[in-house]
């Protein structure tokens, strides 16, 4: 199958990194993980601090299996799925073969593109620089907004009455903002007890 297709159909897929690290954040924060961060990114935050996955043709495409192969190199059964913006891609083929090769499958998205993929959870952080497809709302677990700016918080409400009742959902500074907005956020949450807060923990541990 020519590359192109074979991207199309989601069973190769450009791979900008993996590495078996210490998920940071959200719910699995402090549980060892195998990231697949998948190179493309349309959304274009700011402050994003992987910009170097935007442009998708920088990266080698993979076939699915040498990705799978990669995360069994390692003894953590989780992997996380992350980017670059991951839905941009077909993610049923990838997330199919992790499964069959015993893998949890989380997945870190904007949402800024038609769901795909079979997960056992995930993570929803809407962007204010794309709006994100409807088809989010009702498969996400875990809402996690980025806290920038003080109208962030707004923002994290219009998209919390939108998500499953049962979503978690996290208030998280964005790193280099952390220390204008964190008793902002504290406040935040101790006055709206639905809200919890996320830190990036892993950046506090010097690790990817
Ligand atoms: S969605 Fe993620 S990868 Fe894309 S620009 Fe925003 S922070 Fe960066």
């Amino acid at each position: 199958m020519e590359k192109k297709t074979a991207v199309a159909a989601g069973t190769m897929l450009p791979l900008m990194e993996a590495f078996y690290t210490i998920q940071g954040e959200g719910t699995f924060s402090g549980t060892p993980a195998y990231f697949i961060r998948l190179g493309g990114c349309d959304v274009g935050c700011v402050w994003c601090d992987v910009k170097a996955s935007w442009e998708a043709a920088k990266w080698p495409v993979l076939p699915i299996e040498e990705i799978v192969e990669g995360a069994l190199q390692y003894p953590g059964r989780l992997v996380v799925i992350t980017g670059g913006e991951p839905l941009m891609y077909n993610l049923d083929p990838l997330t199919r073969l992790l499964k069959e090769n015993g893998f949890t499958t989380n997945i870190e998205t904007s949402g800024a593109h038609p769901f795909s993929g079979d997960f056992d959870w995930v993570c929803f952080s809407p962007k204010k620089f794309k709006t994100p497809h409807p088809s989010i709302y009702a498969v996400a677990d875990e809402l996690k907004v980025v806290v920038f700016h003080k109208s962030d918080f707004n923002f994290a409400e219009k998209h919390a009455v939108l998500v499953r009742e049962n979503c978690r959902k996290l208030l998280q500074p964005e790193w280099s903002k952390s220390d204008l907005f964190i008793n902002s956020i504290i406040d935040y949450v101790k006055s709206h007890p639905n809200w919890k807060v996320s830190l990036q923990t892993h950046k506090f541990m010097e690790i990817p």
